[in-house]
């Protein structure tokens, strides 16, 4: 995939394919993801791909990044597979290898948690205004400028003054990280 063997791609994707080891490869998952149809692989293909060490297809793709986190296939998969636990993993290895096409993804998730560690919930000017810093690209704001004054308008998004903070979940968020190591 260019910036990346595929032995380094492989090494951060083992965990991964330990996980799905039984995998009958039933599509249920699949059928059962409300985001299929925004992503370039389906779920089953996907797993198949790690299974047959091609780590590389997997990461080409924007597939993992699409998961919402919403557990059906992990609800409905006949084998009891983790597979929404197997799709963050792909989501922090792609943040930990900096692949650059999954950058603004992470940007944008680190500028949401940022917010929630200091606030105890997501303040959406500030995680805006982080997320935006971030991306150090000054024309994007402009994008999100008319969408963020109807949202302003209908009262959905508060004027609040962005930073500041008490850092009210950072010993939580300390504890889970020592835990995950
Ligand atoms: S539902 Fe489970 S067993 Fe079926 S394809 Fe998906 S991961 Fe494999
Ligand atoms: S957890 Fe992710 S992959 Fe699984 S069904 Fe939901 S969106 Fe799809």
């Amino acid at each position: 995939m260019g910036q990346v063997s595929n032995e380094r791609l492989l090494e951060q994707t083992e965990t991964v394919k330990e996980m799905i080891q039984t995998c009958i490869q039933c599509g249920t998952c699949t059928a059962s993801c409300p985001n299929n149809e925004f992503m370039d692989i389906t779920p089953r293909h996907m797993w198949r791909l790690l299974l047959t060490d091609h780590a590389d297809a997997v990461f080409s793709s924007k597939s993992f990044i699409m998961c919402s986190s919403c557990y059906y296939c992990t609800l409905r998969c006949p084998r009891g597979l983790e597979l929404t636990h197997a799709m963050s993993l792909l989501k922090q290895a792609a943040s930990k290898l900096k692949l650059k096409q999954f950058q603004r993804s992470s940007l944008f998730y680190e500028a949401f948690l940022d917010s929630v560690k200091k606030h105890g919930r997501v303040r959406e000017m500030e995680f805006m205004t982080n997320y935006f810093i971030s991306m150090k690209n000054p024309v994007i704001p402009f994008a999100y400028a008319s969408l963020g004054l109807k949202l302003m308008a209908k009262g959905k998004v508060r004027p609040e003054f962005p930073f500041g903070g008490k850092g009210k979940l950072t010993a939580l968020f300390k504890k889970v990280a020592e835990l995950e190591g």
